[in-house]
């Protein structure tokens, strides 16, 4: 085989699943340069029977080739350039209760667990970040770290739990992940079982919210929040964020703390940018909920000073601690911590 030709294959889904391809590079220069406009904005089937009918320019694709409605949106949005935005989410918006709460969550696994209870690959949740809008414009925010090694999952739920009071909608992007983690930690925590499960009867999803109602042709067909929020609020941008900017680099920044080779100058700079890239994702999603609550761009000089009431972080020489007294305070704080703001 090898002393053969190279197979005649285009590069597509196939490259990057179940692992991503190491020849990408090599079989990308290969084939023709791409439109700036692919029709793999579209994805999946539709991409792959307009590919099969000779298209490659979205640009140049009917709207009678596209049947989908919600594919339609981009195609059109795509073609004229333009925001898609449907004013119809702002009455959704409106029955959103306050306190609002916007979480994130990073997590680690391993093929052979970490930890006594854990299935193999299990996501094992060590960080959250909360901005809270206690009313209409007023912002706080709390975080909590865990890279001491321990398991972080006791700790992980008590100060969640206190964060999160009782009532309040908590809204995180693409409510799966998120609620999968806490039915997890139900599992796992019977003491703590009902208060995390009826979490989760307060999780609004704003993905599904954005799929619906919001598309801007910058966003190359993707709906991850990476893609969406630079085009509702250009200062939270994910590229400029160093070290740690996506959910693979928060899980190699827990391994990278777990090494004892490790040193404390070089573990600071990774917690640091830990703490900065989850409060980064809970912020965005706050940008998020004001775009789509109005339908133009939001400024970061709009939220003003957000302060920091509780921020938590268990390393493994010490526990960081820096807030107002709260249910959460079973942490005992040895020393203090400033997390940045953005
Ligand atoms: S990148 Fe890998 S999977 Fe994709 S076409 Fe090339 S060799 Fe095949």
């Amino acid at each position: 085989m090898l002393s053969g030709a190279e197979p005649d294959i285009q590069t597509g889904d196939h490259c990057g699943a179940p692992f991503e391809c190491p020849f990408k590079h090599y079989c990308s220069a290969q084939e023709p340069v791409s439109p700036d406009h692919p029709v793999e904005i579209l994805h999946g089937n539709t991409a792959r029977r307009l590919r099969a009918d000779g298209y490659d320019d979205l640009l140049t694709v009917p709207a009678a080739a596209i049947p989908s409605a919600s594919q339609r949106v981009i195609w059109r949005a795509t073609r004229l350039n333009e925001v898609y935005y449907d004013a119809d989410i702002q009455r959704e918006i409106k029955t959103l209760a306050y306190p609002r709460y916007f979480l994130d969550f990073e997590t680690v696994s391993s093929p052979v667990p970490l930890w006594a209870g854990i299935r193999p690959y299990q996501q094992v949740p060590f960080q959250w970040s909360c901005h809270t809008e206690s009313q209409a414009g007023t912002l706080t925010h709390q975080e909590f770290l865990d890279v001491s090694g321990n398991s972080p999952v006791e700790e992980f739920a008590r100060s969640l739990l206190s964060s999160l009071g009782r009532t309040g909608p908590i809204l995180v992007y693409n409510a799966s992940f998120e609620a999968s983690r806490i039915r997890e930690l139900a599992g796992l925590l019977p003491e703590h079982s009902a208060q995390l499960t009826a979490l989760l009867d307060r999780i609004v999803d704003l993905l599904p919210l954005v799929r619906k109602y919001y598309y801007h042709p910058a966003m190359k067909g993707s709906f991850s929040i990476k893609a969406v929020v630079p085009t509702m609020c250009a200062e939270l941008d994910y590229g400029a964020l160093d070290g740690v900017a996506d959910g693979g680099a928060a899980q190699r920044a827990w391994w990278d703390l777990a090494d004892p080779a490790c040193d404390d100058k070089g573990a600071g700079e990774i917690r640091a940018g830990l703490l900065r890239y989850c409060k980064s994702d809970t912020l965005a999603m706050v940008a998020v909920l004001r775009y789509l609550a109005r339908g133009n761009p939001v400024r970061l000089d709009e939220f003003g000073h957000i302060e920091s009431t509780a921020s938590i972080v268990l390393t493994r020489h010490n526990t960081h601690t820096n807030m107002v007294p709260t249910a959460s305070a079973e942490c005992s704080p040895k020393d203090a911590h400033g997390p940045d703001e953005h």
